[in-house]
């Protein structure tokens, strides 16, 4: 007999009445409920969801992390009569095949799993893919939790209470924006933006079809996004796009600087002054002027409660780029020097700025500037012979825009796989 199995023929349907009229679980925030993370203060423990995967019973797997290092493993299934989420916690239970009776001595507790808005509605945990609700109620877990073998001993001494909720201000109700969202770099940091449950603003310049895409696949993902159209070589569409995430979302707590251009191959003494405006006007110009506009709304010098900036350069800024693209590698060398300045300047106004200089990476940019064989002909000299992908960029982006970075402002991390 399997642990599901034992589970489905076990389970109770309605094991504990809850005194309210039942609605649909209703989704608060963007973060799908497989990615949400939950907490009792008053014991310090975690409810942590994780993707299931491809299972025909299980609807949801969770851990609920307790003190002492105490990790009781969870899983939710349906019952057809009675559709309800019938959950149970786990705690060391045997491997491979086991009896019954293994399995129901260590089940440590079971119940319909409810949730519960700030109104008091109590629902029922949605299915993978859904909006996490705020709350989750666990009926009579601390209770049934004490009377456990993992109580007390070597086992957890803190006892959690039933209810579980989201942290107060969790990064759910936070904005991004990324300048050239729509493709490459830029779309794998607002798809894992979205992840991380970022509102996330998509900014595009002309590829109207590639932004309103990647705004369905988010939102088809549990979570909340918007294309917003702007040319960043332009003040009033940069003006303009920046209203326009005011009136999506009210609020900007992290702004990436990632839209940037490269031109066709040519040396310094071939390159004529309108290629080198339209360079520093889209890559420099437009950078600076979209830091203007975020600064002005997350500063707490103009009334913000802070935010984060990261600016996209290139390992271009350090390598030069000779015979290809000085032009472009300048333009990045400005933006490294412009990220430790802005750093400095607004250190003491809740904003952190940082910036990562990419290597070569796997995207449409190099056919843009008519060389799409790039990546193969610089394989070889790279040092782990291969490029990077959107996604490696974007895990670094993510990182210096979140808390966990709350120290470092005004650094350039390479992202460049050594070169
Ligand atoms: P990409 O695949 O060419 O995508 C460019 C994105 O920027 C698209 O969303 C595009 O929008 C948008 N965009 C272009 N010009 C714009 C403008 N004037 N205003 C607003 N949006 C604009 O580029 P990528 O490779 O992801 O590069 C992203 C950033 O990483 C750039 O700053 C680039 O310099 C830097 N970088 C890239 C590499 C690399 O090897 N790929 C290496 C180092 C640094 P549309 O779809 O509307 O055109």
């Amino acid at each position: 007999m399997t642990i599901r199995s034992f589970l489905s023929e076990n389970l109770s349907t309605a094991s504990i009445a809850v005194g309210a009229v039942m609605i649909p679980a209703t989704a608060y925030t963007a973060c799908p409920i497989e990615l949400a993370v939950y907490g009792d203060t008053q014991s310090g423990s975690e409810i942590d969801f994780t993707p299931t995967g491809t299972s025909a019973t299980v609807t949801n797997t969770f851990r609920l992390i307790l003190d002492n290092n105490v990790v009781l493993n969870g899983i939710v299934m349906w019952t057809q009569d009675v559709a309800r989420p019938n959950g149970a916690l786990m705690y060391k239970c045997p491997e491979g095949d086991v009896t019954g009776g293994e399995l129901a001595a260590c089940t440590l507790w079971n119940g319909v799993i409810y949730t519960s808005d700030d109104k008091g509605n109590i629902g029922l945990l949605p299915a993978e893919g859904v909006g996490a609700p705020k709350t989750l109620i666990l009926p009579d877990l601390g209770p049934v939790l004490r009377q456990s073998r993992a109580y007390g001993g070597s086992g957890f001494s803190k006892v959690p209470s039933d209810v579980f909720a989201m942290p107060g201000m969790s990064a759910a109700q936070k904005v991004l924006l990324v300048t050239g969202g729509s493709r490459g770099i830029g779309a794998a940091i607002c798809r894992l933006g979205a992840k991380a449950s970022y509102r996330v603003a998509v900014n595009y310049a002309s590829n109207k079809a590639a932004a309103d895409a990647l705004v369905a696949e988010i939102k088809a993902g549990g979570g909340e996004a918007v294309a917003v159209r702007g040319d960043v070589g332009k003040e009033t569409d940069i003006v303009a796009m920046f209203g326009a995430v005011d009136r999506a979302f009210g609020r900007l707590d992290a702004f990436v600087n990632n839209a940037g251009i490269v031109d066709v191959k040519a040396r310094v003494d071939e390159m004529d002054v309108s290629r080198l405006e339209r360079m520093m006007r889209v890559n420099v110009v437009g950078s600076f002027l979209c830091a203007r506009e975020a600064v002005k709304r997350m500063s707490t010098r103009h009334g913000g409660s802070g935010g984060s900036i990261v600016n996209i350069s290139s390992a271009a800024a350090t390598l030069g780029s000779p015979g290809e693209y000085v032009d472009y590698a300048a333009s990045k060398g400005a933006i490294d020097s412009f990220t430790i300045g802005l750093a400095r300047e607004v250190a003491l106004e809740g904003i952190r700025v940082n910036a990562v200089r990419p290597g070569i990476i796997d995207t449409e940019i190099h056919a843009s500037g008519g060389q799409p064989d790039r990546i193969e002909r610089f394989r070889d000299l790279l040092p782990m012979k291969r490029a990077g992908t959107a996604d490696e960029v974007a895990g670094a982006v993510l990182y210096l825009l979140s808390d966990a970075a709350s120290y470092t402002t005004g650094a350039i991390l390479n992202v460049s796989g050594g070169r």
